[in-house]
């Protein structure tokens, strides 16, 4: 009942009086629905074919948080150990890999522990995962060293080394264990050695290490460790060509690897006070953007010579990674920009129904199931499709989870990984999970008595609830906690300031009066409040379309009709992609492409959110503040 009288106020605002207890009650009334939807049940999102509707919700990260302690619990072998390929075959299979030490468990080790604090719930495997990481810490250098098997050789790597540092410096953050803190010292000495010793021939001169080691210096204090950031980002900016003089970046830029280096450029920038080059960065972000389509699909690599192009969660993790510390730091227009890859391309990347995977590639039906298989050292055919359910695209396209059947025979694996279709790479498994951490972390912020909504998406603060009903309505609600000398709410960009409308409940009563708003920059100021306010903010959600284009300059492009509500995208339409196969130049040949109607695992299937609804809330988890990687200090 409770939630019901809280339901017809934010519906009407018109309830007078309302009470205090009425209002704090909306966590207990949404923990129901909520805990309803952990695996199965979706909040905005395409629902499974074939699968009851589940039930609307508002939009909260909390809800993805939910459904990728699935893949994390379960995709893993006997010993905690996940596995980067998933094939598309039948069965499904999923197999090890060199990236499953360094990479991958350094991920979704990470991602398990912002998870922890998203939704309050702790991974299977959490704990033993980091006794597992440090125990592949080489004795003799601190870095991580790869254990020698069929499929890997022992040997260090840059891009382990900024992985499972990164992890280690999170996990140092959420419980500030003097050995963590160890091991974070020993690797950052160990670079600075090979550095001294090898000069620029170092392989950890590499951009995609900046992040970690600043992260290291900001959580310790440690001032070798950002001489060490400086050295890297002086290397990567001045002495190689991954970005032009123009600020674009070379062809064959891996997109992952190059937003990762503008993270960790952006926030040793801040730190170092040195504005020339957070402003390259920035310029480097707005040529990113430009290759980004308004929803957030954004190409894996930049200049591929072929036909295929596809999206990566991991770039859409350090998209949101470089968006959000630029928004923070001096550029709120960039907030548009996360929440809509966050309402878009990063909601449709987690896996939900996974009978296209199950199913198996056309070709397949008929060709023994083998389910029950017991797991040899290197592959796993149990149940891999379910297990997969949570975890996030490697490849996707607009239309589809996976955009092509390439092999990608010469990036990974030995022979008895080729010349079958990838399906995942699972390093976008953990950082899926890092991307919705990013959004819900950053969606709201309480600082020096002043509350900033940067995003119309569901947060719990100490100090403040906030809840929004898009796509299904305009509607946002800010119920304050605590007093606030100032409340401010962006104006999204489809907006004009003008047309949000704004109501203040204060505590004790007041008929919802209208509160005095006043536009600055892309906020709109709603003055100070008291806890107990409550403000209600109204405005529309235009239905409209426009065109939307990807592909390599020079090869085939793919179009669409987007249509949007608000911020979402409701309708995703190929406008004659219909071409069955295209050109991969990394497989040197002509594989199937899915950019059309027909293919596996169709997303945005969205239709429900054109009609008017009114959404149960999601269940949230409130921010404890302790993890926060992109507002920097
Ligand atoms: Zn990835």
């Amino acid at each position: 009942m409770k939630s019901l009288n809280r339901r017809s106020f934010l519906r009407t605002g018109l309830i007078a009086g309302a009470d205090l207890a009425v209002l704090r009650s909306v966590r207990g009334g949404a923990g129901r629905a909520g805990r309803a939807a952990a695996v199965g049940a979706a909040a905005p999102t395409s629902s499974p074919a074939g699968a009851p509707a589940a039930p609307l919700q508002t939009l909260a990260m909390e809800t993805y948080g939910r459904r990728a302690f699935n893949y994390l619990d379960a995709m893993i072998d006997k010993d905690g150990l996940p596995y980067f390929n998933i094939f598309w075959t039948r069965p499904t299979e999923a197999a090890h890999d060199w990236p499953d030490f360094g990479d991958v468990l350094s991920r979704q080790l990470q991602g398990a522990v912002m998870d922890r604090h998203m939704t309050g719930r702790e991974a299977a495997w959490e704990k033993r995962w980091v006794a597992k990481t440090l125990g592949y810490l080489d004795p003799a250098s601190g870095l991580l060293r790869r254990p020698k098997t069929s499929y890997n050789e022992s040997v260090c790597d840059p891009g382990d080394q900024a992985l499972t540092l990164f992890a280690l410096v999170t996990i140092y953050l959420d419980r500030g264990d003097p050995a963590i803190a160890a091991a974070i010292r020993r690797i950052v000495a160990a670079l600075r050695a090979d550095v001294a010793a090898q000069g620029d021939k170092s392989p950890y001169l590499n951009g995609f290490l900046i992040k970690s080691v600043m992260a290291a210096a900001r959580a310790l204090q440690d001032e070798s460790a950002f001489d060490l950031a400086g050295r890297i980002t002086r290397h990567v900016f001045d002495r190689t060509t991954t970005f032009a003089p123009d600020n674009h970046f070379k062809h064959g830029g891996h997109m992952h690897g190059n937003l990762r280096t503008l993270v960790g450029a952006a926030d040793y920038a801040l730190q170092a006070r040195d504005p020339e080059l957070f402003g390259r960065v920035d310029a480097i972000f707005r040529f990113v953007k430009t290759v980004t389509t308004r929803f957030g699909f954004l190409p894996e690599e930049i200049g591929r010579r072929g036909d295929i192009v596809l999206c990566e969660t991991c770039a859409l993790m350090d998209f949101l990674g470089i968006a959000s510390t630029l928004a923070n730091h001096g550029h709120p227009e960039y907030w548009d920009d996360v929440e809509r890859m966050a309402r878009n391309q990063l909601i449709e990347s987690q896996l939900v129904d996974p009978s296209w995977l199950a199913a198996g590639p056309p070709e397949a039906p008929g060709t023994p199931a083998g389910e029950g298989q017991a797991d040899s050292a290197q592959f796993s055919r149990r149940d891999v499709a379910g297990r997969m359910v949570g975890a996030y695209a490697g490849w996707s396209s607009p239309t589809h989870f996976l955009a092509a059947r390439e092999s990608l025979n010469h990036h990974w694996g030995g022979p008895e990984l080729h010349d079958k279709t990838r399906a995942f790479q699972n390093c976008c498994a953990g950082s899926g999970t890092h991307a919705f951490y990013t959004v819900w972390k950053n969606a709201a912020r309480f600082e020096k008595g002043a509350l900033s909504v940067h995003l119309h998406i569901d947060k719990l603060l100490p100090e403040a609830e906030i809840r929004c009903r898009q796509p299904w309505e305009g509607l946002l609600t800010i119920a304050l906690k605590k007093d606030a000398e100032a409340v401010r709410v962006r104006v999204p960009d489809f907006l004009k300031a003008g047309e949000m409308k704004v109501s203040k409940l204060s505590r004790g009563g007041g008929a919802g009066a209208a509160a005095e708003a006043k536009p600055f920059g892309n906020y709109l100021e709603l003055g100070n409040a008291k806890a107990g306010d409550v403000f209600r903010i109204s405005y529309p959600v235009a239905v409209r379309s426009e065109e939307a284009s990807i592909g390599n300059p020079g090869f085939k492009s793919y179009r669409y009709r987007v249509t949007w509500k608000g911020d979402s995208v409701v309708r995703m339409e190929p406008l004659g992609n219909d071409d069955k196969t295209g050109y991969s130049d990394f497989d040197g040949r002509q594989v199937p492409t899915y950019y059309g109607n027909e293919g596996p695992g169709p997303i945005y299937r969205r239709d429900s959110m054109l009609a008017a609804a009114e959404p149960a809330l999601a269940d949230l988890h409130e921010d404890d503040g302790v993890i926060d990687f992109w507002k920097l200090r």
